[in-house]
């Protein structure tokens, strides 16, 4: 077990580490329009892709290939598909599929729910009645229907029961993030010391009003041993939420993740997550219909990058661990595969050009 000293310790030696990237210095911009290589890009949060959703208990291993193709073209290596909130037989027959997929960019999977707040606004796009209490006998059913290979489990860490399962998924090496939450600070500062190091996507899957200090997003802006994962499609979060929160956390604590949907890669228009109706609308933007709820994004990873760039001024050299080397660190395993990429920086446009194992 990774103790709270020596995680702090690789994440601040993380600062130092950052990748040499090809075409871009460490300090300034490379000229508009140039070419870069960069590690494969790593995203962390995928409900599906192009069509394909991961939600979907009767998807099929040759759309989960297509899924991940479709992904290797905006530079994606390597992903965590992310099963959310759902009943053990429906969550079992997603990881199953999964489980099974021989795609080496498919590095596990994120269980996102079903421990989280039943709370409107907190549980998000969730269906209330999939929303469960954890028990440690739960989860072992859902990891051994996921062949072991789940890596990340978001839970809330203010339901009961939360806090032990948090210690023994740390122990056994799987990952905690915390998400769709109602907590308190207390209880943050709890779910750090039971050994959660992420927050899934900060800012979202949270109640439309909060007392604006202290609350739960303080807290997590504020514990180093959090790194933080944002969805910056620019819908998700405002661009100053994004700058302020990339400062907050510093460069080196943040996640760049897409929570793409089936809808990601497609035209506007009606899609399932899961069980749950969503649409796409001509700005990218994918809600419940009826709803104020987001329902996961539309967003590519590639796009997100240049989002950053954008709304942070950050240089790219600054973002593009975001999206590889950080991601990849966190799950201990190395990015995948060499993207050529070039970057537009007058439009903060990264657009991936070929992709080498
Ligand atoms: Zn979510």
């Amino acid at each position: 077990m990774v103790t709270r000293r020596e995680w702090l310790q690789t994440m601040t030696a993380a600062v130092a580490m950052r990748p040499t990237l090809d075409g871009v210095g460490r300090d300034d911009q490379p000229a508009p329009a140039s070419q870069i290589t960069s590690p494969g890009l790593v995203d962390l949060q995928v409900n599906g892709y192009a069509g394909v959703d991961f939600n979907d208990p009767n998807t099929t291993q040759d759309q989960v290939s297509a899924a991940t193709a479709a992904m290797r073209a905006t530079g994606v290596t390597c992903f965590l598909a992310t099963v959310i909130s759902a009943p053990l037989d429906r969550f079992s027959a997603c990881a199953k599929t999964l489980a099974r997929s021989t795609e080496p960019a498919l590095a596990g999977l994120h269980m996102e729910g079903p421990y989280i707040s039943p709370e409107d606004g907190a549980r998000g796009a969730h269906r209330r009645e999939d929303v469960s209490s954890p028990t440690l006998d739960d989860f072992k059913r859902r990891q051994e229907a996921a062949g072991g290979r789940i890596r990340l489990v978001t839970v809330a860490p203010e339901v009961p029961g939360a806090l032990p399962l948090v210690e023994q998924l740390v122990k056994d090496g799987v990952r905690v993030a915390i998400g769709h939450t109602a907590a308190s600070p207390q209880q943050v500062r709890d779910a750090v010391a039971a050994g959660a190091t992420m927050s899934t996507h900060l800012g979202n899957g949270c109640a439309q009003m909060l007392p604006r200090h202290p609350n739960f997003l303080w807290e997590q802006l504020a514990a180093d041993e959090l790194l933080a994962g944002l969805i910056v499609d620019g819908h998700h979060l405002p661009p100053a939420t994004v700058k302020a929160m990339v400062r907050a956390k510093t460069p080196a604590r943040i996640i760049l993740v897409t929570d793409a949907t089936t809808a990601a890669g497609r035209p506007p228009g009606d899609y399932m997550l899961g069980s749950v109706s969503v649409h796409l609308d001509e700005t990218g933007r994918v809600a419940v219909p009826g709803q104020p709820n987001l329902a996961g994004s539309a967003l590519s990873l590639d796009r997100a990058i240049g989002n950053t760039v954008r709304f942070t001024g950050l240089p790219l050299a600054d973002v593009l661990p975001m999206a590889t080397t950080t991601p990849a660190r966190y799950l201990g395993v190395s990015p995948r595969g060499r993207v050529h990429a070039s970057w537009d920086a007058a439009a903060s446009r990264f657009t991936v050009l070929r992709v080498d194992d």
